[in-house]
């Protein structure tokens, strides 16, 4: 496979692949765009706001 891209996370600077550490985003227009944060920064910043946003949903 030569479609391997790689990117870093602004928010944890890991560095990886897109598609398995990032995955990406599809537009309106139909255009992919890759996930700026990686998704385990994606999924922290979730459940922080899920946290604040409404009470009570332990884990
Ligand atoms: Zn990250």
């Amino acid at each position: 496979m030569h479609y391997e891209e790689k990117t870093s996370c602004p928010h944890c600077h890991y560095h990886g692949p897109i598609q398995r550490d990032f995955g990406y985003r599809r537009r309106k227009d139909g255009s992919l765009h890759p996930q700026s944060w990686c998704r385990i920064c994606r999924r922290e910043e979730r459940k922080k706001r899920r946290l604040m946003g409404s009470p009570s949903r332990k884990y």
